[in-house]
């Protein structure tokens, strides 16, 4: 059986990992436009100084990145994140610690009294019966208040999407809420419900040394592929049973291929094959987002924690800062700190258009309002992502679900990568493992 695998990222190497291990008599060739494997996760190291152009790890409360670890022999690989990592702040009119207990939580000045009182009422909000897809806004308000949304969730969802609680599916975007929801009556009864259920300490953040770049190297060595990097698809056409892929010069025949790109590439590349299917992917729209590092030899910041989020309200130019340094310290040298800053997103998209001297004015700007840096970072890292975060907007789920059933026309042609059933590097792990999982089910 012969599969094309394209793109590179985290989850077309985790399908071609896991689809060799147990078919390694299948011949797999991996297509990837960039010189490297890893797509959005990438460690660019400057003077010592590591920064990640994408996500700097995955959580531990989920088992399927850890799994790949483990199975591809890498465990010596991961890197905690320090226990100084727990403490996180937002930054609405100023830096706020996020409270992580019951106490914390009545003592912050994040929130109203009312606001805190309207939370509290969230056990007597009745469970949601309405059908259909709801925006996160429209969930927060409708179950703990709006105030708590337009801080807590508002900052959250700036962080992980680098979007607005408006914009987003929250039943695309955060399931597991809607979960709670709809099997316990509510988020307060659901948490409790699973904190009675899971005795054990809950995740922690876990990356690799020497960067999320190190694990992806890592995972081309022990891919027995044929690989072909920087070689961008530019068509998959119809052949007999199978498909062809051309890739500049390459051009030949496979019984079966996985598109694990973002999905407007995907749309690009299917277009000449079937224009409805183009048009469904690149119906997919996507979050710009810029990531601009620095480091400093020395900075007079204590940088004691995660970093920090922004609210909307806050009118702040950027989304938050990440102190990477203090997460991980090997990301800088002995006694040196060092930051990334996230700013776009669908909250000031137009940040991202930018050209590389703005985004390092405007990211200098957001440290100096919310953390008092003004000093000129030793070293500099720029990287802009367009369309970075899938976005996830209301009807999501009803979107993919009608683009997986017209597929069904093209047996032998999969769609894999996070534009479709998750984001996070550990639902990216999930979605490659089950499609390796349906490819060998579909050549028994
Ligand atoms: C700024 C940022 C921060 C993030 N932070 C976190 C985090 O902290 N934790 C977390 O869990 N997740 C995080 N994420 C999300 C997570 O990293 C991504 O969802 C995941 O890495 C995406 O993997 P993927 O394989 O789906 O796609 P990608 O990484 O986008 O890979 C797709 C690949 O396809 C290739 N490609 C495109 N077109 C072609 C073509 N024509 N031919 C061949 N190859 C092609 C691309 O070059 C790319 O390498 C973050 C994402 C971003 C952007």
């Amino acid at each position: 059986m012969r599969t094309a695998i394209i793109g590179a990222g985290i989850g077309g190497l985790t399908t071609a990992f896991y689809l060799l291990r147990d078919r390694p008599e299948d011949e797999v060739h991996v297509f990837e436009a960039e010189p490297i494997p890893g797509g959005t996760m990438r460690t660019d190291t400057i003077d010592g100084f590591r920064f990640e152009a994408g996500g700097n790890g995955f959580l531990t409360n989920k088992p399927d990145s850890l799994k790949l670890v483990e199975d591809t022999g890498a465990n010596d690989l991961l890197l905690p994140s320090s226990d100084l990592a727990r403490k996180r702040y937002i930054f609405t009119d100023r830096l706020h610690r996020l409270p992580e207990a019951p106490g914390p939580f009545l003592g912050t000045k994040l929130i109203s009294w009312p606001a805190k009182l309207r939370m509290a009422g969230e056990l007597f909000v009745p469970k949601r019966t309405e059908k259909g897809e709801e925006t996160l806004q429209e969930f927060g308000y409708r179950r703990v208040g709006k105030e708590f949304t337009d801080v807590f969730l508002d900052a959250m969802t700036a962080g992980i999407y680098a979007t607005t609680p408006d914009k987003v599916s929250v039943n695309a975007a955060f399931p597991l809420v809607v979960r709670l929801e709809q099997e316990h009556g509510g988020l307060f009864r659901g948490m409790l419900a699973r904190r009675k259920k899971q005795a054990g300490p809950g995740g922690i953040l876990m990356s690799f040394k020497g960067g999320v770049g190190s694990f992806l190297e890592h995972l081309r060595t022990v891919i027995p592929a044929q690989w072909h990097l920087g070689e961008a698809v530019t068509e998959i056409a119809r052949e007999g049973e199978g498909y062809r892929v051309r890739a500049g010069d390459f051009d030949e025949p496979f019984d079966r291929v996985v598109v694990s790109t973002q999905a407007h590439a995907a749309a690009q590349m299917l277009r000449p094959l079937d224009t409805e299917l183009a048009g469904r992917l690149a119906d997919i729209e996507y979050s710009p987002v810029a990531v601009v590092g620095f480091g400093w030899r020395e900075l007079d910041h204590p940088m004691d924690g995660f970093g920090l989020l922004t609210t909307t309200s806050a009118g702040l130019p950027i989304l938050g800062v990440l102190w990477d340094s203090s997460i991980f310290p090997d990301r800088a040298p002995e006694g040196a700190k060092s930051v990334r800053v996230m700013l776009g997103g669908q909250r000031n998209p137009e940040l991202v258009d930018q050209d590389e001297a703005g985004l390092i004015a405007t990211a200098r700007e957001g440290l100096r309002l919310t953390m008092g840096v003004d000093k000129a970072p030793d070293v500099t890292f720029v990287q802009r992502w367009d369309r970075g975060i899938p976005s996830y907007r209301r009807g999501h789920i009803a979107r993919v679900d009608a683009l997986f059933a017209y597929l069904q026309r093209y047996p032998g042609l999969y769609l894999g990568g996070n534009a479709y059933r998750g984001i996070a590097m550990n639902d990216c792990v999930r979605n490659g493992r089950e499609l390796a999982e349906q490819l060998a089910q579909d050549s028994a």
